[in-house]
């Protein structure tokens, strides 16, 4: 899809796939493309049952991804709603979501830099921490097989990597 707005397609259809699935995926389609539509212009476009377009729009809307704006119909006296993306909303979403990854990226880099850890090679067991492991005397508090010492250097440094990524991106 071609989106008029700034955010990007693939992050929108994300967030679009999350909220409300593949019906999801084709509102906030023609939303990208289209301002100002009401909810049976996109009912007539996408085939989704004017309900479930409704359901979709407040589930978006909820979450500020969209905006309406009403006004009455001359003739019928209806209130008539029309639908747009909320651009900088969206945005807003987008960043705010990188934050709390942000919070639990940072969160297990200090768990894992602040424990060491222990497995016993057998692949359908988790890990122990040491604390665990001296309480077992090194052997594996499920198989009960001896305990080895994991090296978790390399899910630091790819931890480490990740958090520099997300905040480079949340500083652009
Ligand atoms: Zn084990």
């Amino acid at each position: 899809m071609s989106s008029i707005y700034t955010v990007n397609d693939e992050t929108l259809v994300n967030i679009a796939r999350v909220l409300g699935g593949e019906d999801g995926i084709r509102i906030i389609g023609i939303l990208s493309e289209r301002k100002n539509i009401t909810v049976e212009e996109m009912a007539e476009i996408t085939e989704i049952q004017i309900n479930d377009v409704r359901k979709l729009l407040y589930r978006f809307y909820n979450h500020s991804l969209v905006t309406n704006r009403r006004f009455r119909d001359k003739e019928t006296g209806w209130f008539i709603f029309q639908w747009s993306l909320q651009p900088a909303l969206v945005e807003a979403y987008v960043t705010s979501t990188k934050q709390k990854i942000l919070r639990k990226l940072e969160s297990r880099i200090e768990y894992e830099i602040a424990h060491e850890f222990y497995h016993c090679h057998n692949p359908e067991c988790p890990n122990t921490t040491f604390e665990v492991a001296m309480e077992t005397v090194f052997h594996c508090p499920k198989c009960n097989e001896m305990l080895h010492r994991v090296d978790n250097t390399p899910v630091i440094e790819f931890l480490e990597k990740k958090i520099a990524e997300i905040k480079e991106e949340l500083d652009t």
